[in-house]
């Protein structure tokens, strides 16, 4: 945890210094503190990753004591679990994804994820516990089960953390044929886009290899997108508690509360219909 902590916080400052040297997709957007939300992205981090993965060995010790020699893979080098961590872990991420967004009661808790309007390094955090617990569990905690080397999940998620802050980072890059095979900030940012056209696309992890073979890539070559977030949601709630309460709500409930809040954007869209009053007082103390 603690490799994982130092590789975090470096990357992050790394990023953000970049964020503010390097042209931006999103040039009037804010970024780090001055943006809308970020604390609740922190508090976001805080409980899906220290929080969830404590909870994560405490399932898979208890599942190992019940389930003796399911460790398999524990007698195999290193380099071919880290292989298989590699391979299964992406491809079902891209599946997991594919899901979120095919599914509407799926889409509820991802569509956390992409509310963000002002896209930056730090958006990468902003997941739904549901989403983190389920990511933990499904596809996670059978690699602890069956015994894989510590040393591999760490080295994963160290390239995953680095991968996930650069995704979100609000500056271009563009790394030419690379998008081919590995999924980058140039793919990410259209997946975020609030187009049609980029939308539904490129669910892929770390690599974009899938998106290429099951015909979900979507990369128009030196074009970026000019708006992100959820159409009609661009008043999401930067609020913690808001965004976990938030998956209560369809799409077209959540797009009428929050246009009824639309000049209003800091305050609470998700006060319920037949009180907004007294709803949103109430909801505004609790963030
Ligand atoms: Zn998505
Ligand atoms: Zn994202």
């Amino acid at each position: 945890m603690r490799i994982m902590l130092a590789v975090f916080g470096t990357s992050l400052l790394v990023f953000h210094l970049l964020e503010r040297w390097l042209t931006p997709v999103l040039p009037d957007a804010h970024t780090g503190p001055r943006r809308a939300g970020w604390r609740a992205d922190l508090l976001h981090a805080l409980v899906n990753g220290p929080g969830l993965s404590a909870l994560t060995k405490v399932a898979a010790a208890w599942a190992l004591l019940r389930l003796p020699g399911v460790s398999v893979m524990a007698g195999w080098h290193v380099a071919a679990q880290f292989a298989a961590y590699f391979i299964v872990n992406d491809l079902g991420r891209y599946w997991l994804h594919r899901l979120y967004h095919y599914s509407d009661l799926l889409w509820r808790i991802h569509r956390v994820h992409h509310s963000t309007v002002e896209m930056d390094s730090l958006s990468l955090l902003r997941i739904h516990v549901l989403e983190a617990v389920i990511k933990n569990f499904a596809l996670s905690a059978p690699f602890a089960i069956l015994g894989v080397d510590r040393s591999v999940i760490i080295a994963y998620s160290c390239i995953d953390i680095v991968k996930g802050l650069w995704h979100h980072a609000n500056f271009r890059t563009s790394v030419g044929w690379l998008n081919y095979l590995i999924n980058t900030a140039e793919l990410h940012w259209w997946h975020h886009s609030v187009e049609r056209r980029g939308h539904r696309s490129n669910y892929g992890s770390i690599l974009s290899l899938w998106d290429w073979v099951f015909g979900t890539a979507y990369w128009p070559k030196g074009e970026w997108p000019d708006q992100i977030g959820v159409k009609g949601m661009e008043n999401f709630s930067p609020h913690y508690v808001d965004q976990l309460m938030s998956i209560r709500y369809t799409d077209a409930e959540l797009r009428e509360m929050l246009d009824k809040d639309a000049d209003e954007p800091e305050i609470l869209p998700f006060a319920a219909p037949a009180a907004p009053q007294r709803q949103t007082k109430a909801t505004r103390k609790a963030a």
